[in-house]
């Protein structure tokens, strides 16, 4: 349990919070792994085409202009679908971590096949970088028991799934791997994600709404000095009034010059290499 007078992490430069403004590059494999009948559904696929040709270039334009660097996110078959994409992403400066190869599910899933999923992912995305890959998501933060082991293995920092802490944590038994906590909260699925059929037939939130309830997370999570680690999806946050509501977020976010706004590598390499100014397990 967390003494919550006393913030665990001690963020470095006098910085009193941090902040990673990220983005899961799912594209068309949000709607595959969903149903694979959608492979032949060209209107359903536009919506997820629509975040590698419309929804990064927008990104990188606001993170551009906010010298702001991201981490992206990209399931293996988006990477081999939109190359000249993940190339941009990287030349523009952004790290890019892993999120399966088909945005698959991994509930019950044996070792040997995500390990397998995880070989594959990294295999693809090593052609496109330049550093090495040393983050991981799971599609819909959906880990395994073998999840940890394996990124361990398999040489990651850090991973970005579980929302028990809202500061980074070593995992305990696989204290090499920090953990990056999330939270549907601090995700443009729940507000913006929609689909004409279940599960994602639901109600679409203006952009002032979402501005409202992350802008008031992140003044709770600055006080407390914690990790404001915001997921977002080019095909949902890419759009022109969604992309206007994050760029006034990132404004107030950076008004004060107190928050470390940065990469998830970043703060998984300082959690790692500062243990005195971190927690060692959750
Ligand atoms: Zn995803």
């Amino acid at each position: 349990m967390y003494d919550i007078k006393n913030p665990p992490v001690r963020w470095p430069k006098g910085y009193k919070s941090a902040a990673c403004f990220t983005f899961d590059l799912d594209a068309e494999t949000h709607w595959i792994s969903k149903d694979p009948t959608n492979i032949n559904r060209p209107g359903v696929l536009s919506m997820g085409t629509y975040g590698p040709k419309v929804g990064v270039p927008m990104i990188l334009n606001l993170l551009q202009r906010h010298k702001i660097k991201s981490t992206f996110f990209v399931p293996g078959w988006t990477a081999e679908q939109h190359p000249d994409v993940v190339r941009a992403i990287v030349q523009a400066g952004h790290e890019i971590a892993h999120h399966g190869y088909l945005h698959e599910s991994l509930e019950g899933m044996t070792r040997q096949k995500e390990e397998a999923i995880l070989c594959r992912g990294l295999d693809i995305l090593a052609k496109l970088t330049t550093s090495p890959i040393v983050g991981y998501r799971a599609p819909s933060w959906d880990l395994t028991p073998h999840t940890l082991a394996l990124l361990k293995k398999h040489k990651f920092i850090y991973a970005s799934n579980l929302m028990d802490s809202l500061w980074p944590y070593r995992h305990p038994g696989a204290s090499d791997v920090i953990e990056l906590p999330v939270q549907w909260l601090l995700d443009d699925g729940p507000f913006f994600a929609y689909g004409t059929r279940p599960p994602l037939y639901r109600q679409i939130y203006a952009p002032g709404t979402v501005y409202s309830a992350w802008k008031e997370e992140f003044v709770g999570m600055h006080e407390l000095g914690a990790l404001y680690n915001l997921t977002m999806h080019p095909q949902f946050t890419g759009r022109p009034s969604r992309i206007n509501m994050l760029d006034k977020l990132v404004r107030f976010i950076k008004k004060d010059g107190d928050v470390w706004i940065t990469t998830c590598r970043d703060i998984a390499e300082y959690v790692r290499e500062n243990p005195a100014a971190t927690p060692t397990t959750r």
